[in-house]
């Protein structure tokens, strides 16, 4: 029996994890449960993409170690990507980054950039991946409160100077997990400016970039001018094709940010088996048909959620982008214990906000990981427990 080290110790715990034993716990009672509380795509990855791997799954060359730093293909699809898809141009070589998912780009990112004590300015309520890699790098969180009144976007004017002037990194994310807020260019402008003043690096995740609704595409923090002198943007292929469990994500942008992560990788893995590089260059290349088609489906199904929970008198407002939802806890009850209420009563499950930071509080998130008849049935549930 070893102890663990005391990074490890000391890292946040993992709140979710809690929440997966209550709802284990119900369902082994025999009971039909919607989870609503998860953010896994439940669509599968589009037959093309899964056809590519499986001919590049025969290539012998492909057996052997991948090239360090991933595969030339992959790198140049990504700077087409972002050209066609924004305008943005990219150095395949120094602007490219290929990384095992989102998270692990994510989780990198401080331990190439800070040294112990440095501050990270972390959105709250956010992804809690960014929590970890700033423990695991044993820097010092300071949390931008994202209030409804502001859409979501964090206050700069709120935030000390002697803060700002230590701050290294700071972690940005629209579309937004769990707000489901969007950004414009001109907040990352503003966003830009503040880094430039400060020289904090930008990292923006990018994980929901294809999931914009009523039209309105997610802007890249790379169209807004100077965002490659300060930062860099993290996407991934698991929303947007669907290849969550291919773990495979890619970082662009600032050279020397892509640069450290290059290098930190080098000391961590190999590369990314390169029939799944193969499979995401094809992903990115060919008809984008399917991610219109995944849109439309998480546009019907918000509309499906949202319109049936305003009919029974909840007041709840749409997301702009991502798949969920972002709900305002009745009067009377924590997040925690009306998502606990929601699972006891009505076999629903939903997220409550305050495992996303303090700021999450008086929120749950809902996903439209679900089909029309189950989100209906969510909705008839939560309607015969009379809260509104
Ligand atoms: N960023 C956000 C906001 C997410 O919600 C997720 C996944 O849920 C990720 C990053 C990581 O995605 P992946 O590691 O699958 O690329």
């Amino acid at each position: 029996h070893f102890e663990q080290s005391q990074l490890l110790q000391g890292l946040p715990k993992q709140f979710f994890a809690s929440l997966v034993a209550k709802v284990g716990k119900v369902v082994a009672e025999g009971h039909d449960v919607i989870n609503l509380g998860q953010g896994n795509p439940d669509q599968p990855t589009p037959d093309h993409i899964v056809e590519a791997l499986k001919v590049a799954a025969e290539k012998p060359a492909y057996h052997k170690y991948s090239p360090f730093r991933g595969q030339q293909f992959l790198k140049e699809a990504i700077v087409t990507f972002y050209k066609r898809e924004y305008g943005v141009d990219l150095d395949a070589e120094k602007e490219v980054a290929i990384l095992f998912g989102g998270k692990a780009g994510l989780v990198e990112i401080p331990q190439c950039l800070m040294n112990p004590g440095d501050i990270a300015l972390v959105p709250d309520p956010g992804y809690p991946d960014y929590w970890s890699g700033v423990e695991l790098a044993r820097g010092v969180m300071e949390y931008m409160p994202l209030l409804a009144e502001n859409e979501f976007l964090p206050d700069y004017s709120q935030i000390d100077k002697s803060v700002l002037e230590q701050a290294k990194v700071m972690f940005l994310n629209y579309p937004n997990n769990p707000t489901g807020a969007t950004a414009s260019k001109e907040f990352f402008e503003e966003t830009i400016e503040l880094a430039n003043k400060h020289e904090i690096c930008v990292v923006h995740d990018f994980a929901y970039g294809a999931i914009g609704f009523e039209g309105k595409r997610p802007v890249s923090f790379l169209e807004a001018d100077g965002a490659k002198d300060v930062g860099i943007e993290i996407y991934t292929f698991s929303k947007t094709y669907n290849m969550a469990g291919w773990r495979i994500g890619f970082a662009v942008g600032n050279q020397s940010v892509i640069e450290a992560l290059n290098l930190l990788q080098d000391h961590m893995y190999v590369s990314i088996f390169s029939a799944v590089q193969e499979a995401a260059a094809v992903a990115l290349l060919e008809s984008q048909q399917c991610v219109d088609e995944l849109v439309s489906l998480y546009e019907s199904r918000r509309s499906t959620l949202i319109d049936g929970l305003k009919e029974i008198g909840w007041d709840v407002t749409a997301p702009k982008g991502s798949f969920f939802a972002w709900l305002p806890v009745p009067k009377g009850y924590t997040s925690e214990s009306f998502a606990d209420y929601l699972l006891e009563k009505a076999h629903v499950v939903v997220a409550p906000g305050v495992g996303f930071g303090e700021y999450g509080e008086g929120y749950v998130r809902v996903g439209l990981l679900t089909d029309h008849d189950r989100l209906k049935e969510a909705v008839e549930r939560i309607k015969a427990l009379q809260l509104f």
